[in-house]
C-alpha cells in the first residue's frame, strides 16, 4: 500500500514531517506534501537471498538424489548446499544486473513529479516532462518527453492493482496540473482559489 501522507524519506530515510504546503526534505531535498504518495517494494537483499537459497537447495537435493546410492551417502549434504550458495550468489548478481537495485526500489508521486528509484540514484521526472505512463507486459512504464526509451517501472509494486493505483494517482495530478495551468492561462483566478 501506499504511504499517505509519507513518514520517512524514501531516499534517505530520514523523517518527514506531516506539512500541507509543499516542503522538502531536510537531508536530500526529497518533495512532498500532504498528497504525495510512496509505494516501495518490499524486497531487500536478504530476503531475496532467502528465496534463491531454498529454490538453490531444493534443486541441489534433486540433484542429490540422482546420484547412484554410494556416491549419494557422501554427496548427500555438499549438493544440497552447493546449490543454495550458488543460488544465491548468482541469483543476486543476476537480478542487480538486469534489473538494478535491489532494495529500496519506489515509486513517488510528488508536487514536483514523478521520482523513481530502480536503477543507480533515484530519478525525478518533473510534471512538465512527463507524456505518458505505457503499459507493456504487466509493466508500466514512463515515457519522458523528448525521449525515445520508456523507462520500465519494475518490482516496484506488490501487485497489479497498486500499479493501477499508481496510474490512476499520476494521471489525475497531471489532470489537475493542466486543469490548474489552463484557467491561470485565461487569467480568471489568482492563486489560492484551488
Ligand atoms: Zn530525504
Amino acid at each position: 500500500m501506499p504511504d499517505r501522507p509519507p513518514t520517512d524519506c524514501p531516499m534517505c530515510g530520514a523523517a518527514l514531517l506531516a506539512s500541507a504546503k509543499p516542503t522538502a526534505c531536510a537531508g536530500c531535498g526529497f518533495p512532498y506534501d500532504a498528497e504525495t504518495r510512496i509505494w516501495r517494494a518490499s524486497d531487500t537483499a536478504t530476503g531475496l537471498g532467502v528465496r534463491y537459497a531454498v529454490v538453490g537447495g531444493l534443486v541441489g537435493v534433486a540433484v542429490a538424489l540422482v546420484y547412484p546410492p554410494p556416491i549419494r551417502a557422501d554427496r548427500y549434504a555438499t549438493v544440497p548446499l552447493l546449490g543454495a550458495l550458488v543460488a544465491v550468489a548468482l541469483g543476486l548478481a543476476v537480478r542487480r544486473l538486469a534489473w538494478g537495485r535491489i532494495a529500496g526500489r519506489f515509486a513517488a508521486v510528488t508536487p514536483s513529479g514523478l521520482i523513481f528509484a530502480t536503477r543507480g540514484r533515484p530519478a525525478r521526472v518533473p510534471w512538465e516532462n512527463l507524456e505518458a505512463l505505457e503499459e507493456r507486459r504487466g509493466v508500466v512504464r514512463v515515457r519522458v518527453r523528448g525521449r525515445a526509451a520508456t523507462v520500465p517501472l519494475a518490482d516496484v509494486f506488490s501487485n497489479q492493482l497498486e500499479q493501477r493505483e499508481f496510474c490512476a494517482v499520476v494521471r489525475a495530478a497531471a489532470a489537475a496540473r493542466e486543469a490548474a495551468a489552463r484557467r491561470a492561462e485565461l487569467g480568471g483566478t489568482g492563486p489560492g482559489t484551488e
